[in-house]
């Protein structure tokens, strides 16, 4: 077997460095599709490594091939991080704060940055002793729709080589660090955003007959999809549907407004269910606005779909996991449903997208989010030694 411990022996000189870099990605955050100076500095860590790569997919996207030079292989594994930050003012307590002012790594994808640049650096290294090729892609826009990943993908990101699976990981709050873990199938949801507008005559409050009253068909809606989902829904299938965003366009305490608007989103584990509900979703909303004498117009825009770990490749995953962490540090992870934009590789290629213990805190998204940097090598080296394997290296 290619000896493992020639990746923590590299990863152990090279902590430091690497500890650097991810302090540098998260004291410069960028927003989603912005990345300009963090694609940058990846680009100079590359260069400064002599590994090969493409710039301006999608944006600020990289593409490059680390090629081992063991025996001759044209098998391809891909490992792809996320870019961008989130529009949040940091209040972490870090020594290495945003320098961003309202933008903040919240989502933990400076550690994704810097886990891929580990793993990148350590194959590099390495390239005598494995065989096979690994494909890398640094995403920007995860965390906004359409999602870097679709428009990298039809920009052949996944072309030339065609690798025969891809890898991602995700920081996972709570889980300690040296801990990592997989959710085989089904992982996280789809989600679609529900834009809704009822619209009536409106009129006088004290005269009801004379319109029609958008504010209470909204009601009945707002109630009214839990108890389709509750008829709909098969029992087993996890499936959330719900408004966030209730608005009345004019109206008062005599006034029956003549708009209502409605925002909310839908998540499901299940893609048949999704289209179902779909239809259903339109369908109900113009008949209950319709017994009210109201219009009801509803917009779906499409979100990430129904992110799955191929079930073949997340129990090798487990098993490669258990060789490099030790079989006490593999975590459970239960599905979830939030969303990921890596779903959209794993429509086309198979996929596995783990979850990377990084230490006590809040959630992701919060502005006390912290992710120990401890973690960062472990990602590192495991990735590398998930592509190494994958490729079939023993
Ligand atoms: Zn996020
Ligand atoms: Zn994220």
């Amino acid at each position: 077997m290619m000896d493992l411990k020639s990746i923590k022996d590299i990863l152990r000189d090279f902590e430091p460095q690497l500890i650097q870099i991810r302090r540098r990605l998260h004291t410069t955050p960028e927003l989603s599709f912005k990345e300009e100076n963090t694609s940058a500095f990846i680009r100079s860590c590359l260069e400064e490594w002599g590994i090969p790569f493409s710039a301006g997919w999608a944006g600020y996207g990289l593409v490059g091939l680390v090629s081992g030079e063991r025996a001759p292989s044209n098998r391809v594994v891909a490992l792809r991080a996320d870019m961008d930050a989130l529009p949040i003012t940091e209040d972490s307590g870090y020594p290495f704060p945003s320098q961003n002012n309202g933008v903040m790594h919240a989502c933990g994808h400076d550690v994704h940055m810097a886990c891929l640049l580990g793993a990148v650096y350590v194959l590099h290294r390495l390239r005598q002793d494995w065989g096979g090729k690994v494909k890398f892609l640094f995403q920007p826009g995860e965390e906004v729709l359409p999602g870097g990943a679709s428009l990298m993908i039809r920009e052949g990101a996944l072309q030339n080589p065609v690798p025969e699976l891809i890898l991602g990981l995700h920081v996972q709050p709570g889980l300690d660090v040296g801990k990592a873990g997989i959710c085989p199938g089904p992982s996280m949801a789809s989600s679609d955003e529900l834009y809704l507008e009822i619209s009536g005559p409106g009129g006088h409050a004290a005269m009801p007959h004379l319109a029609a009253d958008p504010v209470l068909a909204a009601a009945r809606i707002i109630t009214g999809v839990q108890e389709l989902m509750a008829r709909e829904r098969p029992p087993m299938t996890p499936a959330v549907m719900g408004f966030g965003k209730l608005e009345t366009i004019g109206g008062a305490t005599n006034v029956i407004p003549a708009r209502v608007k409605l925002e909310g989103t839908f998540r499901t584990l299940d893609p048949e269910f999704r289209e179902k509900m779909h239809l259903r979703l339109d369908e109900f909303v113009r008949a209950i606005a319709d017994a009210s004498g109201a219009e009801a117009e509803l917009k779906i825009n499409r979100g990430y779909p129904v992110l799955v770990n191929d079930p073949l490749a997340a129990a090798k995953w487990l098993q490669f996991a258990s060789e490099y962490l030790g079989a006490d540090s593999l975590a459970e992870i239960p599905p979830r449903l939030t969303a990921e934009d890596f779903a959209h590789y794993t429509r086309l290629i198979p996929g596995c997208f783990f979850r990377l213990g990084t230490g006590p805190s809040s959630n992701v998204h919060s502005p006390k989010f912290v992710a120990n940097d401890e973690a960062v090598p472990v990602g590192a080296g495991l990735l590398a030694w998930q592509a190494i394997r994958f490729l079939g290296n023993t």
